[in-house]
């Protein structure tokens, strides 16, 4: 997905402003600063604008999965805090002590590996202890514990690495009472006191992903980890929005409008068939782009203040609307809302949210899959140089 100042054909439109909106309500609710997650290209919004919509906002730091995408922040001139925390073997860890990127270990294996890039490098590295409380995931395994932890006090004693922080990720952040969430909790205060015990004392601890900082300020720490929260999706839907505004707006332009006759039958395998006379219009979205096949029928875009079903099968570059027997006042060349956030005292728009109901799935995936001939624009403040600067 690149990046354009006009008005694409399919084009994702992120709200910078939302983005530091959405910040300013986790910091509140949490009671503690954000290190705001841009992994996956900021869960598809673009990882350097929203990175710096949100350090401007007055997130603390910046978190991503791989290297690499810690290694793009900096290369685009952010020199933020950023932590990193999923490292296949082989991993560049030369190139992340060298560009200041704490590095979150998940084993002693991954330990030796920075520890040995430290001393390549000449460079102590930052590190974080990623620690596997209960997720069963990425993470320390509880039987690695006791040898990475000795490791560990031993690296820093050697002046190779410095431990900055632990953190551990929630199995069931989005169910703010499960037993689990403050028991992980506890087992990394005991990770870190065995490393007290041991004469290394973690600068910060880090817990929650967006759920828990919304709901759980008692397991904040020091810092709270959101993603999704910052791209104004809410992580817990049952409990409402949290005032939380989604930045990203996906808008097609009415490429065609026709009139077909009733019992027509609309695209691939002829799953809807007009059941009167209609006009209908070809929007160029499609599963290439992110709109999901399973989609097909289950969708509604708007088009100035009306609503309008998709009908027949979502394809590859394209999908159809019904705008009814009298167009529903549509032209061609007119801007159709796929999904974003409702305007005020405009008609409800649909949400990634509401597509992601429709299909058993999460607006994470919603988001995060834009992609294709979506090309994104920045509004908002910082959108300037947000519009001048991403990829
Ligand atoms: C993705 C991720 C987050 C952010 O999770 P959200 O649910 O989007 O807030 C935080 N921490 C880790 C380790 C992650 O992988």
């Amino acid at each position: 997905m690149t990046v354009s100042t006009s008005t694409a054909p399919l084009t994702a439109t992120v709200d910078l402003s939302a983005i530091a909106h959405n910040v300013g309500v986790i910091t509140e609710c949490a009671g503690t600063s954000v290190i705001a997650v841009v992994k996956a290209n900021g869960y598809g919004h673009g990882a350097v604008p929203v990175a710096r919509a949100a350090l401007r906002a007055g997130a603390a730091e910046l978190g991503t999965a791989h290297l690499a995408e810690a290694l793009a922040l900096r290369a685009a001139g952010i020199d933020a805090h950023i932590t990193s925390w999923l490292h296949a073997p082989g991993a560049d860890f030369d190139a992340a002590i060298t560009a200041d990127i704490d590095i979150a270990i998940s084993s002693p294996r991954q330990l030796a590996a920075v520890v040995a890039a430290a001393r390549r490098t000449g460079t102590t590295a930052t590190v974080t202890a990623k620690v596997d409380t209960g997720l069963g995931r990425s993470g320390i395994a509880l039987d690695e514990w006791p040898q990475t932890a000795h490791d560990l006090a031993q690296a820093q004693a050697e002046g190779a690495v410095r431990l900055r922080a632990m953190m551990c990720h929630l199995a069931c952040g989005d169910e703010p009472d499960n037993p689990l969430n403050t028991e992980q909790a506890q087992r990394l205060d005991a990770a870190a006191d065995d490393l007290r015990r041991l004469g290394v004392v973690p600068e910060l601890t880090h817990i929650a992903n967006s759920p828990a900082a919304l709901t759980r300020p008692d397991l904040a720490r020091d810092l709270v980890r959101p993603g999704l929260a910052v791209y104004g999706c809410s992580p817990i839907p049952e409990q409402g929005d949290f005032g939380l505004i989604p930045a990203m707006t996906l808008t097609a332009e009415v490429a065609l409008i026709k009139r077909i006759p009733a019992g027509q039958g609309v695209s691939y395998g002829h799953r809807w068939i007009a059941p009167r006379d209609t006009v209908v219009a070809v929007l160029p979205a499609g599963y290439a782009d992110g709109v999901p096949r399973l989609l097909s029928g289950r969708f509604d875009a708007v088009v100035g203040d009306r609503r309008f079903p998709g009908v027949g099968r979502i394809c590859m570059d394209q999908l159809v609307i019904d705008l009814g027997p009298d167009g529903g006042g549509v032209r061609e060349g007119d801007r159709a809302v796929l999904f974003g956030p409702t305007p005020a005292g405009r008609p409800r728009v649909p949400t990634a949210a509401d597509w992601a109901a429709a299909i058993g799935t999460i607006d994470y995936e919603i988001v995060s899959g834009v992609r294709g001939r979506a090309v994104r624009r920045y509004v908002g403040d910082g959108a300037d140089e947000a519009e001048g600067t991403a990829s």
